[in-house]
């Protein structure tokens, strides 16, 4: 079955049996797609509501596809450094500031560290194969900080 999720981190290929994830109804997507819709979902609602909620979700989520897709950064860290500025109630002006955000380096070390936790917990650990014909492969939050120097 294909995946029904139109930014499909893999190109929108077929979905290997057992592994597809079901999201509505006859509506099935990738693991690692359910993951980052739901998550990005997670990042607009949270902006909507504790942010702004006179941002039009359009601008919202244009970018955070560009973070997300064109930078290639973990839709979780985006989502745990907007929980973070919330929390610390750093202001936020306008979506762009997402930008600024990701580009922490003290909030890269702290998500690092969760995400090193996480691994040894065993979390997630089965989850990460990465087959070469992926048309993009998610980038694992080790290598955040080359892609952050990117920005
Ligand atoms: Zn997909």
């Amino acid at each position: 079955m294909k995946c029904r999720y139109n930014k499909c981190i893999y190109g929108g290929g077929e979905i290997e049996k057992g592994t597809e994830v079901q999201v509505g109804k006859g509506y099935y997507m990738h693991k690692e797609c359910a993951r980052y819709s739901k998550t990005i979902k997670k990042i607009v609602e949270l902006y909507l509501a504790s942010v702004d909620s006179t941002v039009m979700p359009k601008a919202l989520y244009q970018v955070i596809n560009k973070i997300v897709f064109d930078r290639k950064t973990d839709p979780e860290f985006l989502l745990f450094v907007l929980k973070g500025a919330i929390a610390e109630k750093i202001p936020i002006k306008a979506p762009y500031g997402l930008y600024y955000l990701v580009k922490d380096d003290e909030k890269i070390r702290k998500w690092k560290r969760s995400q090193a936790q996480k691994i040894i917990s065993g979390i997630e650990l089965a989850d990460r194969k990465k087959p070469t014909d992926y048309k993009y492969t998610p980038t694992p939050p080790k290598k955040l900080e080359s892609i952050v120097e990117g920005l």
